[in-house]
């Protein structure tokens, strides 16, 4: 084995030589040629790890080497930071940038990125004017809070939400709210950067109203409620309401604030997603306070929403540290575009791609499965077989944790592939494709390719298909 070993890496060629192959001397006519070395190096040395690694079997071979050193040079001259074909089903991927953007908040950044705009200005009376105002009379309208702000994401409007409302004095939470979200966003951390206290009360499981009751004191400055966005208690559980809170709330003095996660502008119940009560509704039971993501559930860029009463959210809007968490102009534009979509719930749930993606029929999933793989199939090579199984999607971003819709998706199948390689070459792709692996197939849902992305899908599936040969044996 290792002698073998031994013998692959002496006929891996020099580099030398391969700077005199006719391919890579045309290489070099369309790159520089410390670039083309350096490429070539950096395939080498893989080349050479592979091999000690035991993946021999065509290490060597020109044509892939070519191919390898062709992808090296275009991988450097691409961004770092580019579009992905989300396969995974999971339709808020935070790790894929959560919500794609409806067109006209495309449009919208596209509007003002380029050229001045009147973010501080008021067009009406020339004076200063705050960047604030473009979203504040949106956000009241679609969810019936009396004031709003946004800032840059749900976990610096709960940081602000809390410094304002509580520093310096006590917040009590129950113990079974006490979520880490991920991304380290842990809420007694997060409570004691903003110079809170934190009391938890009642236990893991079941929290009652009256524990909120015994532990209010003079220090008490906030009753908070926090989503468990991203987990669940089930079995003999219990928690207090934001109606109940609210109540104690207003007998005692106390303002209540709901850390709502995703957040959600229009009742999903009749598309089979139940459970979310909406921003409003949340307001409505009595909340103070209600802060949300703007690229969760509500589709729009990373933002972080406060909705709620004027008295708790006019001291936010003039907190030192609103400066730091504030919002740039592309994300506003992109903000104000997606909220104004939701003045027509209809309209929004077709021009908002995560709503539009939540909400898709298991009858239009497998329609559209069927018509990707059959268009797909135009470009592929006879050795990738695709078939379409049933399967299931979820929400992601923490929305809905155990809830689960019934999808179609794709798998594909290359002659001599394992799902393992498969799902690494298209990671590697051009255009990078992302899917799954369950039960030993490499799976694409089709919930979540885009109709945009078919062009790169099938560009993808035919790059990897012709430039990379099976590297393991099956
Ligand atoms: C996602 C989430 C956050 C963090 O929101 P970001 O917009 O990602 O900063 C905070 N609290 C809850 C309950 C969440 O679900």
């Amino acid at each position: 084995m290792a002698d073998r070993m031994q013998d692959v890496l002496k006929v891996i060629p020099k580099v030398d030589r391969i700077l005199e192959w006719p391919e890579i001397v045309a290489l070099c006519s369309g790159h520089d040629r410390p670039e083309v070395l350096a490429a070539i190096r950096r395939v080498l040395e893989r080349i050479r790890n592979d091999v000690k690694n035991g993946n021999d079997a065509t290490a060597c071979a020109s044509g892939r080497i070519v191919a390898l050193i062709t992808a090296e040079l275009v991988n450097r001259s691409t961004s770092s930071l580019r579009g992905v074909i989300n396969g995974t089903g999971v339709v808020v991927h935070t790790n894929l940038g959560r919500s794609p953007l409806a067109k006209e908040a495309e449009e919208a950044i596209l509007a003002v990125a380029s050229g001045y705009s009147n973010l501080e200005f008021d067009l009406g009376n020339g004076e200063r004017g705050t960047r604030y105002d473009h979203v504040e009379g949106l956000i009241c309208e679609l969810t019936g809070a009396e004031s709003a702000l946004a800032v840059n994401n749900n976990a610096a409007a709960v940081m602000l939400a809390l410094s304002s409302l509580a520093q310096d004095r006590e917040v009590i939470v129950s113990r079974g709210e006490l979520v880490e979200i991920g991304g380290s966003f842990r809420i007694p951390d997060v409570m004691r950067q903003s110079g809170a206290k934190l009391i938890e009360v009642g236990t893991t499981n079941r929290t009652h109203i009256r524990d909120f009751l015994t532990a209010i004191t003079d220090a008490t400055a906030l009753l908070l409620k926090i989503h468990t966005s991203n987990f669940m208690i089930v079995g003999f559980t219990a928690d207090a309401s934001v109606a109940e809170m609210s109540a104690l709330g207003q007998g005692t003095g106390i303002p209540v604030m709901l850390d709502a996660g995703s957040g959600c502008l229009i009742d999903l119940s009749p598309y089979g997603i139940s459970g979310e009560p909406t921003v409003r509704h949340y307001l409505e039971a009595g909340a103070d306070v209600v802060t949300f993501s703007g690229d969760k559930l509500l589709g729009g860029p990373q933002a972080g929403l406060i909705a709620g009463k004027r008295q708790f959210i006019e001291p936010m809007k003039r907190h030192p540290l609103l400066r730091a968490l504030r919002m740039d102009k592309l994300t506003l534009a992109a903000l104000e575009a997606t909220l104004r979509l939701y003045r027509d719930e209809r309209r929004a749930l077709s021009a908002i791609p995560t709503l539009r993606m939540l909400t898709m029929t298991s009858e239009q999933l497998k329609r559209r499965a069927g018509t990707i793989a059959r268009k797909l199939r135009k470009y592929l090579p006879d050795s990738v077989t695709l078939v379409t199984h049933l399967g299931e999607s979820s929400a992601g971003g923490g929305s809905f944790p155990l809830l689960l819709l019934p999808t179609t998706l794709i798998e594909v199948r290359i002659a001599g592939w394992s799902p393992n390689h498969i799902d690494d070459a298209l990671r590697r792709a051009a255009v990078p494709v992302v899917g799954r692996i369950h039960h030993d197939r490499f799976l694409l849902d089709a919930r979540t390719i885009l109709d945009r992305d078919l062009p790169a899908l099938a560009a993808s599936l035919r790059q990897v298909t012709t430039t990379q040969q099976a590297e393991e044996p099956v």
